[in-house]
């Protein structure tokens, strides 16, 4: 694991989802924490603590970066040896020590990739971008809410980082604007409608043009602000794969070819954990790990490769199909389809293992509902209590 661990968090930044669709079912969050949210230091005493309590410290191996994974091909032992088979392979994997220097390499029969998805920013393809005269950031590198004081802010994009950024932030702004794309999946644009929003903030078309100081929007409004914050997201990216691994990433979005978004369809020792995006974030693992257990030791046999393939392209384009953008390949928040509680439920029943998520994904809904009535006050709800009140 590489300790440069990315800072997302602001001093102030308190979580946007409850404690209890974080937790992992095996290791609850203190009673008092329960239904909350919380700032993000509880988080990391929370994960400290886990890894406590389950003795974890001494198999994690920090300032460690995975410098290059290389599939290598294994002779048969012996014929008809399951874990043998040239969808099984083996794995060369070089570490680099970050302090000192110095590498290593060693033989694995399975690579589970958690590099994680939310630090390498995506930026979307604003035609004049680079001609704009101000100060422009990712929400990946904000910080402190004082250095914008008196300032006119742009925020591009209108999920949960331009939220979280906008609610941090407005108090210190003369003037702010959230720039939506065409899929406002969390309603701010009706919010702003509705008054809800505070006072010196409105919601906007997403940018067509950036000239010098002034931003075009697709409606044709303009506007001059001091900063723009691109909470546009983050791109998938893989740097330590070997082109021996076929893995690919296209437009940073899309990672081919995995099935139910984790197993590569080819080599089946190679799977990707926690990188659907969906808001159940680090506890998925408890969904996916079990999953990828059962496939290492055998006791799930998979489709054919290009079964897997065709199930893969089919998810792909009905997404397309029914409006999502390429960017959203790996994501499930558009009902009724592509929700937290589809995917686990297809996991699960695909896989056969235990649904520990049911109760988080009924409590992610009861939250989401809440932020796409009033992203202002979501967080005043206690969500031990699934239908939070009116
Ligand atoms: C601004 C922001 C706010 C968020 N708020 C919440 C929230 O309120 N609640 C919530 O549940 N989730 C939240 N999330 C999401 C949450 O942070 C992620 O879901 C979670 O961190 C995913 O855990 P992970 O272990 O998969 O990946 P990460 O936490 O990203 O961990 C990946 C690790 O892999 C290491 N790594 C990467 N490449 C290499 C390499 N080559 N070699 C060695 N190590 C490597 C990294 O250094 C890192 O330590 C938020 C995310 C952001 C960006």
């Amino acid at each position: 694991m590489a300790t440069q661990y990315t800072q997302v968090f602001t001093r102030t930044y308190i979580t946007n989802l409850p404690t209890q669709a974080m937790e992992f079912p095996d290791f609850p969050f203190p009673s008092d924490l329960r239904g909350k949210f919380i700032p993000w230091q509880k988080v990391k005493d929370y994960l400290f603590a886990y890894a406590d309590h389950f003795d974890l410290r001494k198999h994690v191996h920090l300032n460690t970066d995975v410098a290059s994974v290389k599939r290598i091909t294994t002779k048969p032992v012996s014929s008809g040896d399951a874990h043998q088979s040239p969808n099984r392979p083996q794995w060369l994997v070089r570490t680099t020590a970050l302090q000192g220097g110095g590498s290593n390499e060693k033989v694995f029969d399975a690579v589970l990739v958690c590099s994680g998805h939310l630090s390498v920013p995506h930026y979307p393809d604003i035609p004049g971008q680079e001609s704009f005269s101000g100060v422009q950031l990712h929400s990946h590198d904000y910080r402190h809410p004082e250095l914008y004081t008196g300032k006119r802010v742009l925020l591009l994009g209108g999920f949960q980082s331009a939220y979280d950024i906008m609610i941090d932030l407005y108090s210190h702004t003369s003037e702010l604007i959230i720039s939506l794309y065409e899929l406002d999946v969390l309603g701010l644009g009706e919010q702003y409608k509705k008054g809800l929003l505070p006072h010196n903030v409105r919601t906007t078309t997403f940018p067509q043009a950036i000239n010098g100081s002034v931003v075009t929007f697709t409606d044709g409004e303009t506007f001059q602000p001091d900063v723009i914050i691109f909470c546009t997201g983050y791109k998938y990216s893989f740097p330590f794969l070997d082109a021996s691994c076929d893995v690919t990433v296209s437009e940073g979005k899309r990672i081919q070819p995995l099935f139910k978004h984790m197993i590569h369809s080819r080599y089946h020792t190679l799977m990707f954990i926690d990188m659907v995006y969906l808001p159940l974030d680090f506890s998925l693992a408890y969904l996916q790990v079990p999953f990828a257990l059962k496939i290492l030791d055998g006791s799930l046999a998979l489709p054919s490769e290009q079964e897997m393939n065709k199930e893969i392209e089919a998810d792909y384009h009905d997404r397309l199909a029914s409006g999502q953008k390429p960017r959203h390949a790996h994501t499930y928040i558009f009902p009724p389809r592509w929700l937290p509680s589809s995917y686990c439920d297809d996991v699960v029943s695909f896989a056969g293992i235990e649904n520990n998520m049911e109760l988080k994904c009924q409590c992610i809904n009861a939250a989401f509902v809440e932020v796409c009535k009033n992203v202002m006050t979501f967080r005043e709800y206690d969500y031990l209590d699934p239908k939070p009140a009116q």
